[in-house]
């Protein structure tokens, strides 16, 4: 079961639905019988002018709201499945805190910088980079999980075929800090540094110096951007790049770790 799934099934939990027969389907903006049926659960209608490009404009019967009114009567701890949807990550771990399966995907996305996002936007009206990071949530729970369980089962793995290596993923990531306010930019290199500590991989194509600062090995490309660049300037570890005399990461890379408090 998704996130969404387990949301709608609290909802059918609730006595009122029970009593009226609701499913987890019926909260759900996909579904003839939750839906609105004037907007059909778009939450707008389409306005066709003879002339002009179409236009979008709020659905008037139920106010965008995408349900009908029978589903939003039910209320789950005081809120309807609408106002559910409006909950922005960091409210939901809040309004979630004693449901784990919900609360545990909640907290990944906000350790990756996207707090702010409401739950009704996690999928399809994403942007490019957050469904990136969003992606990198996905994968990083299932590095974690794997990784745990590879640690509780590493000593029979071992003794059942001693030296055969524990599986290790390879996570390879372009520009994810794009976007992102600096204290984000902090919290997803923690969440990179929690894939490193778990025995993986992450290789990060990235400009941002505060993510190159924390990286184990730098391959600087260059010289310059574009049709100017394509060769390696320089290799190392932070410290080694920021002594290179010709590396512009290098230079720039000097400021930020002198910046750093010890
Ligand atoms: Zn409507």
């Amino acid at each position: 079961m998704g996130f969404f799934d387990d949301i709608r099934a609290l909802f059918a939990l609730v006595p009122e639905a029970r009593m009226r027969g609701y499913g987890p389907g019926r909260f759900s903006f996909n579904s003839s019988q939750g839906r609105c049926p004037h907007c059909e659960g778009a939450g707008v209608v389409k306005m066709e002018m003879n002339f002009l490009p179409t236009a979008s404009v709020g659905c008037e019967a139920c106010g965008g709201k995408r349900f009908n009114a029978g589903t939003l009567e039910i209320r789950y701890q005081g809120k309807s499945i609408a106002e559910v949807l409006q909950l922005s990550v960091a409210e939901a771990i809040e309004f979630f805190t004693h449901q784990t399966r919900l609360r545990r995907p909640l907290e990944a996305l906000r350790d990756t910088g996207l707090e702010y996002l409401q739950l009704g936007q996690i999928s399809p009206t994403l942007s490019g980079g957050e469904a990136q990071r969003i992606k990198l949530v996905t994968h990083l729970l299932g590095g974690l999980k794997s990784a745990a369980i590879e640690r509780e089962n590493a000593d029979l793995i071992l003794r059942k075929a001693p030296g055969r290596p524990l599986p290790r993923d390879l996570f390879v990531l372009e520009e994810p800090t794009l976007g992102l306010h600096i204290q984000d930019v902090r919290r997803l290199v923690a969440v990179l540094q929690r894939l490193v500590d778990a025995g993986h991989s992450v290789i990060v194509i990235e400009h941002n110096l505060d993510l190159i600062a924390e990286a184990d090995w730098i391959v600087d490309m260059g010289l310059e951007g574009g049709a100017g660049g394509g060769q390696v300037v320089a290799e190392g570890t932070p410290e080694q790049i920021a002594a290179d005399p010709i590396s512009h990461t290098g230079r720039h890379l000097r400021r930020t770790l002198t910046q750093q408090p010890a």
